[in-house]
């Protein structure tokens, strides 16, 4: 993808980094980064950011806020990197990329968001923002399913074109799985606080 400013939706960079201070503000980016501009739609890569502006300015909803809060906490704390695999999908496109957080000194958090894989989702699918106090689908900005009455869906699963206006927030299952992870390999017990 050209690193071009994005006016277009599938404006997510193949691989994007920045740093995060002890206090969440966004301390330094990686050389290129002046040149993306990021939409909105994954737990920060897709959304613009500003070197000293606070991370949570970028991040849309307050589930996915919460999301990306515990995880960082959980990152300083254990003083260990944790990856968190999640989908920034365009109009037309599935897309698959890991978030890895790694704790630096004094509690800076350096996250970077990385490419995978992509395929064509088989329609055209538009996702927007509901108005401020109207009503929208509830979106999970991690795996990008939208919630119907058959549960978290793919809109792509259907086929077909749609056209979506959403409210931001995290799946139960996106919620629980870094904390699968963490147990799958450490055992039962919590991490520390
Ligand atoms: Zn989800």
């Amino acid at each position: 993808m050209s690193a071009a400013p994005s006016e277009t939706p599938s404006g997510c960079a193949p691989r994007t980094a920045y740093v995060l201070d002890r206090n969440d503000r966004i301390a330094a980016v990686t050389a290129d980064w002046d040149s993306f501009a990021l939409r909105n739609g994954g737990p920060g890569a897709c959304a613009a950011h500003v070197v000293g502006a606070p991370l949570a300015q970028a991040i849309s909803g307050d589930p996915v806020r919460m999301f990306m809060t515990a995880i960082l906490m959980r990152v300083r704390a254990s003083g260990e990197a944790e990856s968190v695999p999640y989908r920034c999908d365009s109009d037309t496109l599935r897309r698959w990329y890991v978030m890895t957080l790694t704790p630096l000194t004094d509690g800076a958090v350096r996250v970077e968001h990385a490419l995978e894989r992509e395929e064509p989702g088989g329609a055209t699918v538009r996702i927007r923002p509901a108005a401020r106090g109207a009503r929208g689908r509830r979106r999970c900005s991690i795996c990008c399913r939208l919630e119907s009455d058959a549960g978290w869906v793919d809109p792509f699963d259907a086929g077909r074109d749609g056209d979506f206006r959403v409210i931001h927030t995290v799946c139960g299952d996106c919620r629980e799985a870094p904390m699968r992870a963490w147990r799958a390999r450490h055992g039962p017990a919590a991490p520390p606080a």
